[in-house]
């Protein structure tokens, strides 16, 4: 018998310009597996229904995105113990007890981080969002001492207890938690579609050799990692956990296993692609983004 077609899609509002489609897509190809993965735009009240939708039309799995990463966590009957801890998932799959959550921002950014020189050491988090909290827990775990710098103090509460935390505007200590990091990461979405802005104010200088990773991937150079490799940083862009996390999703809806790169590749292809429709159709002309299921 052919094997079926494989049913997936990325879940969440704004999707029209995900490159999980791209990736997902060839990695199908490549894998010699029949599929599709769809973009479906959901609003925050739609998404229960759209969870039974899905189920019904024999989705086998999906992405979520902003706005649904925590408020889907009451919908899924099970969620693996990362994803809990996390309080967040990016990755769901259809089993026989039902959907089942993970969060592999959480296992992607593990192995981004494996890769490092440094094992361990003092590391600053700008953001204390969903995504930092994936790449807290990762670096607690693996002994790192971790700094949150965050803009308000609400998302600071909930943080684990073995953490220090500050405003991102307390200039002072934001200059003497870069000083002595080894690792910074911004998961803010500042700098996005932003080739100007940075997390960090203009005046905090990046003083020693750290590692300095960001999340936003559009564009690829950000104004933060453009500074930090002018001061001779070393510098991860954000295609690094993209490809990541669609590696570790892929592979839970397939047991297949494809190399990080072969993702970045994927979506620097689906960019390029993307690029030259809205080249051909206009920004406002380009065939719909998104599809119905
Ligand atoms: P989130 O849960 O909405 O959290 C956003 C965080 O950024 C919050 O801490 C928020 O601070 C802070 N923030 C928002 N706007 C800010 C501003 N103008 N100035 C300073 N801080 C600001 O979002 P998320 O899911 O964690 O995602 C964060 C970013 O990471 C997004 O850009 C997302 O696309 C990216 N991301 C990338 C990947 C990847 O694969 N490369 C994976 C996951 C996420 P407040 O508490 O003050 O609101």
């Amino acid at each position: 018998l052919p094997s079926p077609e494989l049913r997936l899609a990325i879940v969440g509002d704004p999707v029209s310009h995900s490159l999980s489609p791209a990736m997902h897509e060839a990695a199908l190809h490549e894998c010699g597996l029949s599929g599709s993965y769809k973009r479906v735009r959901t609003k925050p009240r739609q998404l229960a229904g759209m969870l039974d939708q899905l189920r019904r039309k024999g989705y086998d799995g999906f992405n979520v995105t902003i706005p649904h990463k925590e408020s889907i966590l009451p919908m899924l009957p099970t969620i693996d113990e990362p994803a809990q801890r996390i309080r967040a998932v990016n990755t769901v799959r259809l089993t026989d007890a039902g959907y089942r959550g993970y969060n592999t921002d959480s296992s992607g950014f593990e192995r981004v981080i494996e890769a490092l020189d440094h094992k361990s050491g003092p590391a600053l988090i700008l953001g204390a969002g969903g995504a930092a909290r994936a790449c807290i827990d990762v670096l607690m775990r693996s002994g790192w001492s971790v700094t949150i710098a965050n803009r308000g103090s609400e998302r600071l509460r909930s943080l684990p207890a073995n953490t220090a935390s500050m405003d991102l505007s307390d200039l002072r200590a934001l200059q003497q938690a870069v000083n002595i990091a080894d690792l910074v990461v911004n998961a803010t979405p500042v700098g996005l579609n932003h080739l100007e802005e940075s997390p960090l104010p203009d005046r905090i200088v990046f003083g020693r050799d750290a590692v300095v990773m960001d999340l936003v991937y559009v564009p690829l150079e950000t104004r933060l990692l453009a500074d930090a490799a002018r001061a001779g940083c070393r510098v991860i862009d954000g295609l690094a956990l993209l490809a990541a996390q669609a590696a570790d999703s892929f592979e839970i809806w397939t047991d297949k296993r494809l190399p990080d790169e072969f993702f970045r590749q994927a979506a620097v292809e689906g960019e390029l692609l993307t690029r030259a429709r809205t080249f051909q159709y206009g920004q406002f002309g380009m065939p719909a983004g998104e599809e119905v299921i």
